[in-house]
């Protein structure tokens, strides 16, 4: 090696060093935020406790969040459908109970945050700002006083309605089925109360999982920006779960946010069948898998780890992620994307974006793509905390 090469092979050292620690600053500077995740309902409620290192059980432990740069985080308080009246917003109250009771074993890690200034306050003390959401309008069991309540417990969203209609308006799924929702698509008038009574708590109307003519009767109805928390661009995959380009438009005109899932299924349309093939081909090996009583992540974990070379090539590339950010910014504006994990609640995330603690990647790749710093900062949370507080203002 030459003087020449050696000093030019010292420079791009330096340039990697310089821009690896300046992706690093830039998250650890940043207000990083995610607006769904559903540990609570999937791992606390079913016995696991958030404290011990959950890697290889679950996406998301106390450790892992602040390792990821989590400064303020959405749990998503969750039941299905077959919680019906009496039992669903009893254990919608329950999982906030629990909520509660981690932040209070933990106080020197997180902070329960009711309002934006609360928020900002836990980051700059080093902790992780926690509040909740609701996924699931059948947990207020058709009652306003119940959505009341659960604001006053902090919660901050409530999305209309999960999988499953409410009597009040008609989720993606059954809209796609064409039926599954009460006399007619979309809010009815009960529904558009709660859309105002939502407006008039300061509680985000979150438009995740509720159908598009919901989606367009919600956007005619509220006063406040509203919040997608955790869909994609259906251009990139045409699942019921994501937004057309005129329901990004129309976000962007109501001055909301989209927060982006990492479900390979909602970012890239050819996941599925790579997916199916990959377990049809290995179906004696997982039965066998199954058969020593492995299941869920630790399961699909195991056979990926038998074959590397193939397994790596089923999830999408964290480029695509990207993708959907640029496509959203390309229609709606920098202002109106943002990030929903869904951590806990997928069973597949893009490569090397595997857990909570692996955020940084994802500003690491902004920088390459060519975002500036502000820009950044407003993906990676700013833009919620604009809408947060623009839905907290009394009006
Ligand atoms: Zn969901």
């Amino acid at each position: 090696m030459n003087i020449k090469s050696s000093l030019s092979l010292a420079a791009a050292i330096g340039l990697l060093a310089s821009c690896s620690s300046s992706y690093q600053t830039l998250h650890q500077k940043s207000i990083l935020v995610d607006t769904h995740n559903d540990v609570l309902s999937q791992v606390v409620m079913e016995g696991h406790s958030m404290e011990k290192d959950l890697t290889g059980i679950a996406h998301t432990d106390l450790a892992r969040l602040r390792k990821g740069g989590v400064d303020v985080q959405v749990f998503a308080i969750f039941c299905d459908e077959t919680y019906g009246t009496g039992r669903a917003f009893r254990f919608a109250n329950q999982q906030i109970d629990s909520l509660e009771a981690i932040v209070k074993r933990n106080p020197d890690k997180l902070q329960l945050v009711y309002t934006p200034a609360e928020a900002r306050q836990a980051v700059k003390n080093h902790k992780t700002a926690a509040l909740s959401g609701v996924e699931g309008g059948h947990m207020i069991e058709d009652n306003l006083d119940n959505l009341t309540h659960l604001y006053n417990r902090g919660v901050r969203y409530l999305t209309l309605t999960w999988n499953n209609s409410v009597a009040w308006a008609s989720s993606a799924a059954d809209e796609k089925k064409g039926s599954g929702y009460h006399n007619k698509k979309g809010l009815n008038d009960f529904g558009k109360q709660v859309v105002k009574r939502m407006n008039e708590l300061g509680m985000l109307v979150d438009l995740s999982h509720v159908g598009e003519q919901t989606f367009w009767d919600v956007i005619n109805t509220t006063s406040k920006p509203v919040l997608v928390s955790h869909s994609c661009a259906a251009t990139f995959s045409p699942h019921h779960r994501n937004l057309t380009d005129d329901q990004i438009k129309a976000v962007g005109k109501n001055g909301g946010v989209i927060h982006l899932n990492f479900f390979s299924e909602f970012l890239d349309s050819a996941y599925t069948n790579r997916m199916s093939a990959f377990m049809a081909k290995h179906d004696a090996e997982i039965k066998a898998l199954r058969q020593k009583g492995l299941s869920g992540m630790a399961l699909r974990d195991a056979i990926f780890q038998q074959y590397p070379n193939e397994s790596g090539t089923i999830n999408p590339p964290l480029s695509l992620l990207i993708d959907h950010i640029d496509h959203i910014v390309k229609l709606a504006g920098i202002d109106h994307v943002g990030l929903g994990s869904d951590y806990d609640g997928i069973s597949s995330t893009p490569v090397s974006l595997d857990d909570v603690s692996t955020y940084p990647v994802i500003t690491k790749a902004l920088l390459e793509r060519g975002y500036k710093k502000k820009e950044i900062e407003k993906i990676l949370g700013g833009n919620f905390l604009r809408i947060w507080e623009a839905n907290a203002k009394k009006s």
